[in-house]
């Protein structure tokens, strides 16, 4: 699925949101759970139980006036009688409007005995007021009786209001138990859940991110290969396409960069040679005599051509290299021939220069594979700068050894030196260090870029070890 960044982090954040929500709702509903059964115990409960004492408090009470009326005639103490038979039916009428449905059934079984009491009472009443003979003991019997089952019926109803209470209380705990468990499971579910898409939505934006910081550092290190193939998220898609875009410009760049140095190089290169093969004729004396002025000028014209067509070579192999257009022919080779040939080529210098030159080279090297003309112009660059770079009366110094498994080269010179943070840019192509002058003249700043690609190659290492004033050793490694 190709999310946006937005569409990414929105469905992370509702995910989360729909989370909580979902917690809060349980909360909300389990609280007014416990809002329920705790009104229903405070409500119905307890006030039925309120009445019911009330009413049990006021049928003995009107039981003892109207029996004190029986005896007394008292009217008065018949009048109490009545003024708690209306307090009695109205406790009553509004015990069964709380709504209890188990109470109901007994408060009405109640009312039902209570009106049954209420006809003995008056009744009974009325033969007193009348002097009658009447059945007193049975008439006491009858009212003695429906009092009983009313105290009973109350009896009933205040142990059936406790037992419900309890049960109600006892459902309330659970209720909450229940409630807590949920709670933290939902909630160490919600941080679980939270954390993983923290971490899958983080990631599906840094991935690509990383991937992108990778090709941003090759190109910057001049390696334009595109091919990056980021679909999602599209923002960072689209950035991809961009980079394998900039990279096929920056490629046909280097290509036409390439191309230009190489045609460059051979429209130079021709009119050099005639130069120079024409310069060595009129030397030799092919177009008659010459003067000694004109021999020393045709001899400086001779040089600067070489110097020129030496230029104009390195250029030539060095755009050659980096369009990856340089053809290597590997074969199985010692190095000590190589290094014998660079030196023979740079004796007559050395010996102009007075410089001591010295080589050890441990003969038991074997041979490996590698370009036996490319390591010879390496040889040629790295003896040819320490010679150039060493003064008068100096010494120069050649060693290959075989160092863990690998063969080590390395030219040291007695010269200047390089400072430490040249050691590594003078391998970069144009390059001259810091040395002013004479040498500098006679460099181009492409010797050590064209030993380093043809090193690099053959899959070795190149580097330059030096300190100002104390001279420099250049070394490099194939691997055997
Ligand atoms: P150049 O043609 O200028 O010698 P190179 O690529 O061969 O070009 O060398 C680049 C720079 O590295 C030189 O200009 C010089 O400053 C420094 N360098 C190379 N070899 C030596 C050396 N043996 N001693 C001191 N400096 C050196």
């Amino acid at each position: 699925m190709r999310l946006s960044l937005f569409s990414r982090l929105a469905l992370g954040y509702l995910a989360i949101f729909l989370l909580v929500t979902a917690v809060s709702a349980y909360a909300v509903f389990q609280l007014h759970r416990f809002d329920e059964l705790t009104d229903s115990v405070l409500k119905v409960d307890n006030r039925i139980l309120d009445y019911e004492k009330i009413l049990a408090d006021l049928l003995l009470s009107q039981s003892r006036y109207e029996q004190k009326f029986a005896i007394s005639r008292d009217e008065a103490l018949y009048n109490e009688f009545l003024r708690l038979r209306r307090d009695f039916n109205l406790q009553l009428a509004t015990a069964i409007t709380i709504g209890d449905s188990a109470a109901g059934t007994i408060l009405s079984k109640v009312q039902q005995d209570y009106r049954n009491y209420e006809e003995l009472v008056v009744k009974e009443a009325a033969l007193l007021r009348a002097k009658k003979r009447y059945p007193e003991a049975q008439f006491k019997q009858e009212k003695d009786e429906i009092v009983d089952r009313i105290l009973v019926s109350l009896e009933k109803l205040r142990a059936d209001q406790q037992h419900a209470m309890s049960t109600k209380v006892r459902e309330l705990a659970e209720a909450a138990e229940h409630a807590r468990e949920v709670s933290v499971s939902i909630t160490v579910a919600c941080l679980i859940s939270i954390v993983a898409m923290s971490l899958i939505v983080t990631r599906s934006i840094t991935r690509p991110i990383a991937i992108l910081k990778t090709k941003t550092r090759e190109i910057a290190q001049g390696r334009f290969e595109g091919g990056l193939n980021i679909k999602s998220p599209p923002e960072l898609g689209e950035l991809a396409a961009a980079f394998n875009l900039m990279c096929e410009r920056l490629k046909e760049l280097e290509r036409m960069k390439a191309d230009f140095f190489s045609s460059m190089s051979h429209e130079l290169r021709t009119p050099l040679t005639s130069i120079k093969e024409g310069t060595g004729l009129l030397l030799d004396g092919v177009g008659g005599q010459t003067t000694d002025k004109q021999r020393k000028l045709l001899a400086i014209l001779a040089e600067e051509s070489n110097r020129l067509i030496a230029v104009v070579n390195s250029l030539l192999d060095l755009s050659k290299m980096e369009a990856g257009m340089m053809s290597y022919e590997f074969d199985l080779v010692t190095i000590d021939p190589l290094i014998r040939r660079a030196i023979a080529e740079i004796t007559p210098l050395v010996e102009a220069k007075q410089i001591e030159l010295e080589s050890n080279v441990n003969p038991s090297l074997p041979a490996l594979r590698l370009d036996p003309e490319r390591i010879l112009q390496v040889l040629r660059n790295l003896l040819g700068n320490a010679v150039k770079f060493t003064p008068k009366g100096g010494r120069v110094s050649v060693v290959a050894a075989s160092v863990n498994g690998n063969l080590q080269v390395s030219v040291t010179d007695s010269g200047p030196g390089v400072p430490a943070e040249s050691l590594t840019t003078i391998f970069e192509k144009f390059s001259q260090g810091s040395h002013k002058g004479a040498h500098t003249r006679n460099g181009t700043g492409l010797g050590l870029a064209i030993a380093k690609n043809i090193i690099k190659s053959h899959g070795g290492e190149i580097w330059a070890e030096s300190q100002v004033g104390r001279g420099s050793t250049f070394v490099f490694v194939l691997r055997c």
